[in-house]
């Protein structure tokens, strides 16, 4: 399989260079030449999910890889539980959030991770992974890559930014897992990260790759979900699923599940203040903003940079992208309303970012549809935002006591590129 860019401005590279690249060299997205189509039939059979996952990306992939060594590294990957949870009759969660770091983003992560290390084999090659985070990302990627061999993460986080789960997640796995805490905001750290890559000095001496959610790695997996809730929902005809969204990663993986023949009615763009894709929708103008804050912070993004790969999937077409995709916004005050209702109607403990897709399905299901939210992360990741709505303290789960309990290892450095770059020639 060819992967173009969304500029056109460049030669298509085959998977390998589009996942060791990240970025294409014009500044645009990685796509898949043509959606693979798989039957109604298939998607019907029995299956476990590492093979679910095999057959779903191979394909993408093609002969750049065998099939059993994709199986090894989704066996790998997804060594935890995907279970579907039901809420009421026609209502259940896709709870996503059963991977070492709580949150959907480790899907993503652990693949990519054993996807590279698969590339890599036999050349006694060494790589430096470098991420900027804002919380989620970097725990997923540090957590994915940790001790594989050959590969060296640095994470960059914003001081005194990111929550205390989050910071101790991110610095106290040690190992080939470096983090550098920098004075100053998220985007400082992403600044920092793209200076680097265009670095010659930098370009010379070390294998830099980026693990940023545009990552096309990073999609693949996350169209398996999709296909794994729908089987186990037993086929349903009309089912509608609510994707809390942020920069769209994972509302793109279910639009490319759809294409690949997977009979989705509808999917559902939940988001938070940060309304451009409703507004686009709506009015059919794509404005970005800048974010703004939340309670659901994984997904204050102003400018979702999986529009691109949308625009792309339906060539512009804005009236194909309306029959496929809707869209709501929900302000902070219907997060809240929606986080105590599910828990007293359902008994159900939602985290923000759940409760804004749930939120979105009550706003917009029909009487006839079953309805899916995928569940993005765990409540226990959000127990500071949590704990005052529900006036109650919540248990937190083994993973996030026992990272509370390790002792933080980070290199805090002035927000200077120099002092970073010293630290990756040094490392
Ligand atoms: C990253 C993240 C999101 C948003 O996902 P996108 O693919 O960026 O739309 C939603 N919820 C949580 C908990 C996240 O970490």
């Amino acid at each position: 399989m060819k992967y173009f860019s969304t500029n056109l401005n460049t030669e298509p590279v085959n998977f390998k260079e589009a996942l060791f690249k990240g970025l294409a060299s014009d500044g645009g997205l990685f796509m898949p030449e043509n959606i693979p189509y798989l039957s109604k039939e298939f998607f019907k059979e029995k299956m476990t999910y590492s093979e679910l996952a095999t057959e779903m990306i191979y394909p993408f992939i093609g002969e750049e890889i065998d099939k059993l060594s994709l199986n090894e590294i989704c066996k790998s990957a997804f060594n935890f539980s995907v279970p579907v949870v039901n809420i009421h009759s026609n209502l259940s969660v896709l709870e996503l959030f059963h991977g070492p770091t709580l949150a959907f983003k480790d899907f993503a992560a652990r693949f990519m991770a054993r996807l590279m290390q698969y590339f890599m084999q036999n050349k006694n090659e060494e790589r430096t992974i470098i991420v900027a985070t804002s919380g989620d990302t970097g725990s997923a990627v540090a957590n994915g890559f940790y001790k594989l061999a050959g590969i060296n993460v640095i994470i960059l986080y914003p001081s005194g930014r990111v929550s205390k789960i989050q910071e101790q997640q991110l610095t106290t796995l040690g190992e080939n897992i470096k983090a550098v805490e920098i004075e100053g905001s998220f985007d400082d750290c992403q600044k920092i990260v793209k200076k680097a890559f265009l670095d010659y000095e930098i370009k010379e001496k070390i294998n830099l790759s980026s693990a940023n959610s545009i990552n096309i790695a990073r999609l693949l997996p996350q169209t398996v979900y999709y296909a794994w809730a729908w089987k186990y929902l037993e086929c349903p005809k009309d089912v509608i699923i609510s994707v809390p969204s942020g920069n769209f990663g994972n509302l793109t993986g279910g639009l490319f599940a759809k294409r690949m023949g997977l009979p989705i009615t509808k999917l559902l763009a939940s988001v938070n203040s940060n309304d451009i894709f409703p507004n686009y929708l709506n009015n059919g103008f794509f404005q970005s903003k800048e974010s703004v804050s939340t309670l659901s912070n994984a997904m204050d993004v102003g400018n979702p940079s999986n529009f691109a790969r949308i625009q792309s999937l339906y060539c512009s077409e804005i009236n194909e992208i309306r029959k496929d995709i809707i869209s709501t916004s929900v302000s902070d005050k219907l997060t809240i309303k929606s986080l105590l209702e599910i828990k007293q109607k359902y008994n159900y403990l939602a985290d923000p970012h759940t409760a804004v897709g749930l939120y979105g399905i009550k706003k917009n299901i029909l009487k006839s549809q079953m309805g899916v939210v995928l569940s993005t992360a765990h409540h226990g990741k959000f127990a500071d935002i949590i704990e005052p709505i529900i006036n109650k303290k919540i248990k937190l789960p083994k993973q996030l006591r026992e990272a509370l309990k390790l002792p933080k290892d980070s290199m805090k450095i002035k927000n200077k590129y120099n002092d970073f770059k010293s630290i990756l020639l040094d490392y």
